[in-house]
């Protein structure tokens, strides 16, 4: 048994290895896609209800996968949002808090990590986060979005658990009754292996500092071959699945995120995503609600790091292909995830409101301060008002509605 084996429960340990999707070889891939038809459409639905890894569903989603940005693709994928979840865009009014930048990571898409003392690199003070919580909280955030670098030195009484429940305990004095929505899987996994305690005893300790959901970041694509050219010393597809399948048991809920647009297979994507519904599947026959909603996260080349840009030969997104994308996943995800999401920091928020064309019903959140994927050269800038994605709405004639961070109404009062 490995160390970071030891991290587990032994059920999410098991489990994990049978959730994880192995996609066919891009060879397989067809060379001239079926018309993506109703009967198609079907067949999918079935196969990925009664096994999402299964070869048949692997196969059928490699078809859907294969489908250029047609128009009749795009009608699809509009119909089965409407029919799924109605008109409604939703938005939260949030803050991004990214507490420290340092990181002992080198991740080959990140502009955001520093060694300490570079140039550009911070770890905020609480005095700072809190100022910051409790601006949001007056200017009506329901949700603080918090995460960081992995950084060794963040460490209370000599307990990396006892520094998170800290950042957390601060916040919530800070900005009372805001929804604390912290800490990607490779960050939870990463406070147990600094202080050598189960994952069970990070996620205890973070709940009852008042975490109330975590991000389903780090997820990139749950591939491990992917994994060992784009992000080789961060955790494991297999690890990922193992810490959402613990933190859903814990009556944690999630967001789902697929990172595209750079080494990954349509095949690869297509498992990321049988992944999820296989996840998905757990959480609900163990009576847990699982992933909230799916984030489509496109790859920015402009300011990441110099290997990966120039293999992928592209700066920012290619908006034809992401806008494909959104919708096979919106026809692949199906019931099991309702709610998707494009990212306006990634598409720009043109590219965003677009994307509520080919299956998306959220435009995210305000922000107010992104700063992870700016430094990697995006153009959707850093905030958006609360007038500018009410308007994004509008110009669809779509109805509009702030949402809480679970999709659940906002009190009036807030
Ligand atoms: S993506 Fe996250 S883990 Fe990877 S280098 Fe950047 S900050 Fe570190």
């Amino acid at each position: 048994m490995s160390a970071t084996q030891e991290s587990f429960d032994p059920w999410a340990w098991r489990t994990s290895e049978v959730v994880l999707a192995t996609p066919q070889p891009a060879s397989t891939a067809p060379a001239i896609p079926l018309p993506w038809d109703h009967q198609l459409q079907q067949q999918l639905e079935r196969a990925v209800a009664a096994a999402p890894t299964s070869a048949d569903s692997l196969a059928l989603a490699a078809e859907l996968f294969a489908q250029p940005p047609t128009e009749a693709l795009r009608q699809q994928a509009d119909h089965r949002r409407q029919h799924l979840v109605g008109d409604l865009v939703t938005y939260v009014v949030n803050r991004n808090l990214n507490f420290t930048n340092h990181c002992l990571q080198h991740c080959s898409f990140c502009a955001f990590r520093r060694d300490p003392g570079a140039d550009g690199a911070y770890w905020h003070s609480f005095d700072t986060l809190q100022q910051r919580a409790a601006e949001a909280a007056r200017l009506g955030a329901t949700e603080l979005c918090i995460q960081g670098g992995l950084n060794p030195q963040a460490q209370l009484d000599g307990s990396a658990l006892r520094y998170y429940q800290a950042l957390l305990d601060a916040l919530r004095q800070a900005a009372p009754g805001v929804h604390l929505h912290a800490f990607s899987p490779q960050e939870l996994l990463f406070i147990a292996q600094q202080d050598s305690i189960p994952l069970q005893a990070v996620l205890e300790g973070l709940i009852a500092s008042g975490l109330g959901s975590i991000p389903g970041t780090a997820a990139e694509v749950l591939d491990e071959a992917v994994r060992a050219r784009l992000c080789p010393e961060k955790l494991s597809a297999r690890e990922w699945c193992a810490v959402v399948l613990q933190a859903h048991r814990s009556g944690l809920r999630s967001t789902a995120t697929l990172m595209a647009g750079h080494l990954e297979t349509s095949q690869q994507r297509a498992g990321h995503l049988l992944t999820l519904v296989a996840l998905q599947q757990v959480a609900w026959q163990h009576s847990q609600a699982g992933f909230s909603e799916f984030v489509l996260l496109p790859f920015i080349g402009a300011q990441a790091p110099a290997a990966l840009r120039q293999r992928v030969g592209r700066d920012q997104p290619d908006l034809q292909a992401m806008l494909a994308l959104t919708a096979q996943a919106r026809l692949l995800l199906g019931h099991w995830i309702v709610n998707h999401q494009p990212s306006w920091v990634k598409l720009t928020l043109a590219g965003a409101t677009e994307a509520l064309r080919w299956g998306c019903n959220d435009l995210g959140g305000t922000l107010m301060e992104e700063s992870i994927t700016s430094a990697a050269g995006a153009l959707g800038g850093t905030a958006q008002s609360v007038e500018a994605l009410r308007g994004a709405a509008a110009t669809l004639q779509r109805p509009v509605q702030q949402r809480t961070t679970l999709y659940g109404a906002v009190p009036a009062c807030v």
